[in-house]
């Protein structure tokens, strides 16, 4: 039998990161894939990024994770989402091409030392039970073959059990093209997992060659476009394509709506739960009948093809529905589709059975990442990916595991909240759900992600050697204008400019930014001492951006920091995996019931369980705290 520190099942997102992370730290890692052409494969829009899920590549990215990069090289269109908005608010996206991401990932795995591949289907998980608990020991394929390993990552994505529906049809499979995924599930359950299911869905993919272009409204990228990597391996895209709006109407819904009977969602035929924040078209005329119009996006799924996806109308209504509301819809009166869409369901198992490293509970050495958590959501299972794989590595090389905080990252929330809360929809990430979005900014990502990447072994010797030298201008910046004044005569000029009163005393530069309407690259412009030392020191845009932010919401972030601190303190306090709530009789039932089946690791984490009450939290507290 053939032997690997580390077997990652599945090259979705969250495989390939897992398997990337974990063989560049060393371990020998084997990536198990059902077919080794559809590697990172957007299984639904040609899009990474957007709001909080852009923060969480740019956290991928700074960890030494390879999304960021992915997608650089392959953007066609990029834009930075809520630009008018605050800075913690600053969102980016890009439209890629699907096959090129997809290539690039293999080109990239295939390429990386410690990792083989393998072109199969995993069936069964082997466990060893000589311990008190389940041990993984190997995975078993289609073909026979047994494969050793002292730790397993499942990102088995939408396939366990795959079933997809179009109308009153359905179909075994793990999405369009691809075999379903049979016996994982059942393995698991043998050693205690539980198991549920859950849907998602995605709309159809239309010839553009049958689209009216010139009757659509485009949409462009951003003039100036960013990129997710930090790393100097990628620039901003060159040559970007326009997406485009379309509209339905009443007349639209009204045939959209003659389809119901035979929808899948709404006659009891779809058992699990679909994603609120991605609902179908179907669900769209459901929750809200009055509307008569809803906004589409028509998006590139390539510079190499001529197949778009269409955005919002995700459906899984017969084929044949679909295409008449379609044809109602101004510029796609001919169109012709390349496929239909469909919703599907698959098995995912409650991530409140996970350690915050995305280790089972129940079984030793096995991890879970992605989907198969409860998650929808391409960003959100790279960042679990990662994570496993790490964790996996780590524990392979006997090293402590690796666990980010609420305060430290996206990623951080994402984990905590899957593992504290559970799920009973598809979970996608939010900026609401962070409760520190200050301080997890995208433009700061790697300041504080970086040096955890680093340790790791995810960031090389010359990325951590610009990041130091970055992270010294910046600071240095900052220390510059916390540290020099400003005369109202030097600045009269520029105030003039910007229509805005003269200072009535000399003051800080950095309080000068701090006034409604200056900037910092502006007072740099204005200011020819200023400019002399960003000059000598090498001070790039990014860097002058990054230290304008810092002052402009350095009230903000100070008082986040002062919560966050207060919070680690209870984070500080563990509680011992094995304790006995039922003889604690203070505690209410149901938080007896909730800690018990959570079993927290620490007392901030039992406050965050949803049914644990401030009182119970005090209860804890007595017990292990003061
Ligand atoms: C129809 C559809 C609609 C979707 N709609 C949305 C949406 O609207 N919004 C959204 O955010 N996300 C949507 N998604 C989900 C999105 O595709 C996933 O969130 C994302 O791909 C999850 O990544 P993953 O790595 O967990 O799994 P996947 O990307 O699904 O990858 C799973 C991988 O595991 C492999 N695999 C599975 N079983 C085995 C096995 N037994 N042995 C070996 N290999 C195996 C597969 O071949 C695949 O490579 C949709 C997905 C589908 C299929």
């Amino acid at each position: 039998m053939e032997h690997y520190d580390i077997i990652v099942i599945g090259a979705g997102h969250a495989g390939c990161e897992a398997a990337s992370a974990a063989a560049r730290m060393g371990a020998r890692t084997l990536l198990l894939t059902m077919d080794m052409t559809k590697m990172a494969t957007m299984s639904c829009n040609p899009a990474v990024g957007g709001v909080a899920k852009g923060q969480i590549v740019r956290e991928i990215d700074a960890l030494g994770g390879q999304m960021g990069e992915v997608t650089d090289l392959t953007t066609i269109q990029f834009r930075m989402l809520n630009r008018s908005k605050g800075a913690a608010m600053w969102s980016p996206r890009a439209q890629c091409d699907k096959a090129r991401f997809s290539q690039e990932w293999r080109h990239r795995l295939e390429n990386t030392e410690n990792l083989y591949i393998w072109q199969d289907s995993a069936v069964e998980i082997l466990f060893d039970h000589s311990g008190a608990k389940p041990r993984v020991r190997g995975v078993k394929t289609r073909m026979g073959v047994e494969f050793g390993a002292q730790t397993v990552v499942l990102t088995a994505g939408t396939f366990l059990a795959g079933l997809m529906h179009c109308g009153r049809a359905n179909a075994t499979g793990g999405r369009a093209g691809d075999a379903a995924s049979t016996g994982i599930t059942e393995s698991l359950v043998a050693v205690g997992i539980e198991t549920g299911r859950m849907k998602t869905g995605t709309p159809a993919r239309l010839d553009a060659r049958t689209i009216d272009f010139e009757a659509l409204e485009p949409q462009y990228g951003d003039e100036h476009p960013a990129k997710f990597s930090f790393s100097d391996a990628t620039q901003p895209v060159q040559r970007q394509l326009p997406c485009f709006l379309v509209y339905t109407s009443k007349e639209v819904h009204d045939i959209l709506r003659e389809g119901f009977a035979d929808s899948p969602l709404f006659n009891g035929t779809i058992k699990g739960i679909g994603p609120r924040y991605c609902p179908s078209i179907e669900d769209k005329l459901r929750t809200f009948a009055d509307k008569e119009q809803h906004q589409l996006f028509l998006e590139p799924e390539g510079d190499g093809t001529n197949e778009y996806y269409l955005n919002g109308f995700s459906s899984s209504l017969p084929y044949d529905v679909q295409m008449r509301a379609l044809h109602r819809i101004r510029g796609l009166e001919d169109v012709h589709a390349y496929r239909a869409g469909y919703a599907i369901e698959y098995d995912y198992f409650p991530p409140t059975q996970l350690r915050h490293t995305l280790e089972s509970k129940m079984v030793d050495n096995l991890y879970f990442a992605g989907q198969i958590n409860g998650t929808t959501g391409y960003e959100e299972a790279a960042a679990q990916g990662l994570v496993a794989g790490v964790n996996a590595a780590l524990r392979v090389q006997g090293r402590e595991p690796f666990v980010l905080q609420r305060d430290e990252a996206y990623i951080g929330v994402l984990i905590d909240d899957l593992v504290t809360k559970g799920v009973d929809e598809p979970y996608r990430m939010f900026t609401s759900r962070a409760e520190y979005r200050i301080l997890l900014r995208q433009d700061n990502a790697d300041l504080r992600l970086t040096p955890y990447g680093r340790k790791l072994g995810l960031i090389g010797t010359a990325r951590w050697q610009k990041f130091v030298e970055k992270k010294s201008r910046v600071e240095s910046l900052l220390q510059y204008v916390r540290s020099h004044s400003v005369k109202i005569c030097e600045i009269q000029n520029y105030l003039i400019s910007l229509d805005l009163p003269p200072l009535a005393q000399g003051c800080k530069i950095f309080d000068l930014v701090l006034r409604n309407g200056v900037s910092l690259a502006g007072v740099i412009g204005a200011l020819p001492r200023l400019a002399k030392f960003v000059d000598d020191n090498g001070i790039g845009e990014s860097e002058i951006e990054e230290a304008e932010i810092e002052i402009k919401y350095s009230g903000y972030i100070e008082r986040e920091r002062l919560v966050a601190d207060k919070l680690h303190r209870l984070e500080n306090i563990a509680i011992p995996a094995d304790f006995d709530y039922a003889s604690m009789q203070s505690l209410t039932i149901e938080a007896r019931q909730k800690l018990m089946r959570i079993r927290p690791t620490t007392i901030a984490q039992a406050s965050r369980i949803p049914g644990v009450s401030p009182a119970d939290v005090n209860v804890l507290l007595v017990r292990f705290g003061r």
